[in-house]
């Protein structure tokens, strides 16, 4: 097995020296194979094997910054899970296309879903490609330029009904600064776009490629939301710090993205822990996703009951502002559905009893109009 190889990268965008593990300092993507991986990790022979067969069909990708934060030692290290392909991803089920993307783009880069906003994909690669990522059909597999969207913003411009496009991608902080910029000028020029999001996970897994350039960019162009995927505390990192007050002094304002994958966050003091921190830096909680149906990721998968119990405890644990909503984003494109505890739980004439966060059941007079 030593002797196969496959495709992928270890990104380093920062010239800053990496602690341990010894990779090397670069400005350019390092093409890397099994062997490679294996200087920095303990890996078996299985677990090597498993690298190799799963990223021959779903790109690997791995910043020297998130490798870092991996547990050499630790096969369930919550880092290492979300970053190292595994043999399960070749597992049946799931779909390519669960939200039928590819249908209900009306350019190659602008997909629609609801009536007053659209999602542009800035870029098609990442810093870190995740192994549960819901754009694995394209991620890391399809050439991108920006001059590629220019057939977006015509159809933006036109459509007078969007009020609000989400950067996505891939990831809108892999353009350069002067792209990103280009991409934002373009879409606030349509005065009937009111409000623009970035989404992103580059502050979590390559916080050193927000520049200061970066963040001139985007105060410029202020207000701007940034939506921060972060799924574990222990992203929460110094250099993922230093992003998040450079974004806020530039007036940035951030929510945050969770999926909920088993063997990684499917615990309440995990996800206590990671939320009450987002809050104390300015982030807002705001989606806890219930994971997608992807092709290569249902050993992620946490069933809903349990999310359920985990949302239910949160908020026993944790204050009311450092709660997310709990969605599944339905298959076919239909769009978000809350997930939550169900505290109603029943009724008799007017009368509502619920189910207060201490577990007590109390009732309420439903005689509103
Ligand atoms: S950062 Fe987002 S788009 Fe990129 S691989 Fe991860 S989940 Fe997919």
């Amino acid at each position: 097995m030593h002797g196969r190889k496959t495709e992928g990268h270890i990104f380093c965008p920062s010239s800053k020296a990496l602690s341990k593990g010894g990779v090397k300092k670069s400005n350019l993507p390092l093409t890397i194979d099994v062997e490679t991986i294996s200087r920095y990790l303990n890996l078996n022979q299985d677990e090597i094997e498993g690298i190799v067969d799963a990223s021959n069909i779903f790109p690997f990708k791995l910043s020297a910054f998130y490798l870092n934060l991996i547990d050499r030692d630790d096969p369930y290290c919550p880092i290492r899970r979300q970053a190292i392909p595994s043999i399960e991803e070749l597992s049946e089920g799931g779909d390519m296309d669960p939200f039928n993307e590819s249908q209900m783009s009306h350019t190659p880069f602008f997909i629609k879903r609801y009536p007053k906003r659209g999602v542009l994909l800035t870029s098609l690669t990442c810093a870190v490609h995740c192994r549960f990522c819901n754009r694995r059909r394209v991620v890391g597999k399809t050439p991108f330029n920006v001059t590629f969207l220019e057939e977006s913003f015509r159809h933006i411009e036109k459509d007078r009904e969007i009020e609000e496009v989400i950067l996505s991608g891939g990831d809108p902080f892999m353009l350069s600064p002067e792209e990103l910029g280009y991409v934002i000028d373009r879409l606030k020029g349509a005065d009937h776009i009111k409000n623009l999001r970035i989404s992103s996970r580059i502050p979590v897994v390559s916080p050193d490629r927000i520049t200061p350039d970066t963040v001139t960019t985007l105060k410029k162009r202020s207000p701007l939301w940034i939506v921060i995927h972060i799924n574990h505390p222990k992203e929460i990192t110094p250099e993922f710090d230093d992003v998040v007050r450079r974004f806020r002094e530039g007036g940035l304002m951030m929510v945050s993205q969770t999926v909920l994958l088993r063997g990684v966050n499917d615990c309440p003091h995990i996800l206590a822990r990671l939320f009450e921190q987002l809050v104390y830096r300015g982030i807002k909680p705001y989606y806890l996703f219930q994971i997608d149906e992807v092709q290569g990721v249902s050993h992620f998968k946490v069933k809903i009951k349990r999310g359920i119990e985990i949302m239910r405890s949160l908020r026993q644990m944790i204050s009311g502002l450092a709660i997310p909503h709990y969605v599944i984003d339905l298959k076919g494109g239909l769009g978000k559905a809350p997930v939550d505890y169900r505290y109603i739980k029943g009724r008799k004439g007017g009368i509502i009893h619920a189910e207060g966060v201490t577990g007590k059941l109390g009732t309420y007079i439903d005689d509103g109009i």
